[in-house]
């Protein structure tokens, strides 16, 4: 990932509650396209030049190539605002964020995120390294990758509901972790469109704990087909289970996990 610092500076005279939305919403447009990643951009301002520093998974992630509909239409309100286009420069490798994968065309991938992620929830199957949300080769949902997005930010706040002992942990780990829920059929959606428009076998992430005991939890099958669908060592210390006929994977219960 790479810190990028973006300056915007004014051409005419304009209102600074005009500007600061401006700016604001090419921020959420970038964001809900994964040019940009995290939620709270905090705004400089320095006579008539206004700053931020952002985080970018790639250094290329701003060029104009990964723009959706939104953030070209976002650029033009910042010019009606009275700003000229941003400059773009690159400060450094944010040391603090996960790699992008090698490659972004990996033999499957899978849709996984935990609540300490900011970055896509789109990874490698071969790395378990982020993929960049903006590299499908077509948008996701409505010109952007914002479904993907919204469906990741659910996900975060499920999982921060159960692992604090939430009082609606039982409905919360549903969600996470069973195939009637509200979050699976939108996530298993989204990874059935991202598998149509990047033509890679995309899983989804069944989340898994309790239990009543290791040797049942061992023996636990697809809840979708019903088959084995244990793997003989698991995958990057988290996938336990991995069926290919439903493209699912999940965890041996974390309460039993080594
Ligand atoms: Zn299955």
């Amino acid at each position: 990932m790479f810190i990028k610092e973006l300056t915007f500076e004014c051409y005419q005279n304009t209102q600074y509650a005009i500007v600061e939305r401006a700016i604001n919403n090419y921020f959420d447009m970038l964001r809900y396209n994964g040019q940009i990643l995290g939620r709270e951009f905090p705004i400089a301002m320095l006579g008539a030049v206004f700053s931020t520093r952002l985080v970018c998974p790639e250094e290329e992630s701003l060029e104009s190539q990964f723009n959706s509909p939104q953030v070209t239409h976002a650029l033009n309100k910042l010019t009606e605002a009275g700003l000229l286009a941003p400059k773009i420069k690159t400060i450094a490798e944010d040391l603090n964020s996960l790699e992008c994968a090698p490659n972004f065309k990996p033999s499957w991938q899978v849709l996984y995120t935990t609540f300490l992620d900011t970055c896509s929830p789109l990874r490698c199957g071969e790395t378990l390294q982020p993929i960049p949300l903006y590299r499908t080769p077509e948008a996701i949902s409505n010109g952007d990758r914002k479904s993907v997005l919204k469906w990741q930010e659910e996900w975060i706040n499920c999982d921060e509901l159960q692992m604090n002992g939430s009082a609606v942990s039982a409905a919360i780990l549903k969600e996470m972790g069973e195939i009637d829920s509200k979050l699976y059929y939108r996530g298993s959606n989204l990874s059935k469109r991202i598998q149509f428009v990047t033509k890679t076998p995309t899983y989804y992430y069944l989340y898994r704990v309790a239990g009543i005991s290791l040797e049942e939890e061992q023996q636990r099958k697809c809840p979708s087909c019903g088959g084995d669908w244990r793997l003989d060592s698991p995958l990057f210390d988290i996938f336990d289970f991995k069926c290919d006929t439903c493209q699912l994977v999940s965890n041996l219960s974390w309460d039993f996990k080594k």
